[in-house]
């Protein structure tokens, strides 16, 4: 990846992944001047594949988001690997500090660094993530179609989860782990459905052969199982904004956190904007572009007004931003 960092653009995006590029090629295609700055740690990338994504169905993670940086920078946007550490208010604009000492320089700040899996901390867990341990139906149900699934009760969910995994095979098993059993209403839909339950906790997660073989309860029982679906909670990494006091809030599906925006993806903070999992915990890879995509326009239309303002102000004659009433 070329590194050039410019000092001073229209909008600096910091993460790129499908909601920072989206933004930055639209941006970029706008004719503003644009960087992305990106750790490079999409939240998909232990799966193989982007699945539910029109035109570009079953594309690697890593590939999708190549091309895409490839897109924004044959319009002339700037894409640099580092990550954001602080973001500060500076001459009615921002400065963006990064993790490697460099600086820069945006009138407007995107913010699109998505979200963190914080797993259930079960032992042998987190090596399948992704692959068999999986979360949502939609990326990869039609991949464990008719195997034997196990949900594990981890979060608020859980049960609509293994409701959702029927559509997709007729053997879910549902865990209880350490959650209260489920309640007289959930237990009555999951038997109507023919999910088992079984109370217990599990105290591993088995693989044979790098396949994920079955859990197994405390008292030493295994259940064979070919995935298990958990509810991680999702965690953002945005203590970068905490100098403009932009702080995380936990959102209201109980799912865990996200930076709460309008419907546009305006923050709290005038100039410093949201997309994708940041605020969306449950956008995919589609509608985390979409918001990207969106939310560009947003923003080019706010530097249009301002620069109209501006233009306006010089016509007359004054000086932009200084106030021109009379003194008395
Ligand atoms: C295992 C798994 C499989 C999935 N499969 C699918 C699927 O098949 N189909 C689908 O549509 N969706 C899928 N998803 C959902 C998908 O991952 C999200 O929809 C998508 O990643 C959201 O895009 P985003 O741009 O908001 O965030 P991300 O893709 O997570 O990108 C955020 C970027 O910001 C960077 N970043 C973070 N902090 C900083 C910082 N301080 N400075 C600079 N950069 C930073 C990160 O390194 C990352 O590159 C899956 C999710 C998981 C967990």
């Amino acid at each position: 990846m070329s590194d050039v960092l410019g000092y001073g653009y229209d909008v600096v995006v910091i993460g790129g992944g499908a909601a920072g590029l989206n933004a930055a090629l639209m941006l970029a295609r706008a004719r503003r001047s644009v960087v992305v700055v990106d750790a490079g740690a999409p939240r998909n990338a232990p799966a193989t594949g982007v699945h539910g994504l029109l035109g570009r169905e079953g594309i690697p993670p890593a590939e999708l988001l190549e091309r895409g940086r490839g897109e924004v920078r044959g319009y002339g946007g700037d894409v640099v690997r580092a990550g954001v550490a602080a973001v500060t208010r500076r001459d009615g604009g921002f400065e963006v500090a990064l993790s490697d000492g460099r600086v820069t320089r945006g009138r407007q700040v995107l913010v699109a660094t998505g979200a963190v899996d914080d797993l259930p901390d079960v032992p042998g867990l987190r090596a399948r993530w992704g692959r068999d341990v999986l979360h949502c139906p939609y990326c990869h149900g039609w991949e464990v179609r008719d195997q034997a699934i196990g949900v594990l009760a981890s979060g608020p969910m859980s049960v609509h989860q293994a409701l959702l995994f029927r559509q997709w095979s007729a053997d879910v098993t549902f865990f209880t782990h350490t959650a209260p059993g489920p309640a007289a209403e959930e237990a009555e839909q999951l038997a109507a459905r023919g999910v088992r339950v079984i109370d217990g906790e599990v105290v591993a997660v088995e693989t044979v052969d790098d396949r994920l073989a079955g859990v197994r309860l405390r008292g030493d029982r295994t259940i064979a199982r070919e995935a298990l679906v958990v509810a991680p909670r999702m965690v953002v990494r945005t203590d970068f904004l905490a100098p403009l006091g932009v702080r995380p809030a936990q959102h209201p599906a109980g799912v865990g956190e996200h930076i709460p925006a309008d419907v546009t993806g305006r923050t709290d903070v005038p100039g410093v904007w949201v997309a994708g999992n940041v605020t969306d915990p449950v956008a995919q890879v589609g509608a985390a572009a979409a918001a990207g995509a969106s939310v560009a326009a947003r923003i080019n239309a706010d530097l249009i007004a301002e620069e109209t303002r501006q233009a306006v102000e010089a016509r007359h004659g004054r000086v932009p931003g200084r106030s021109h009433t009379p003194a008395r």
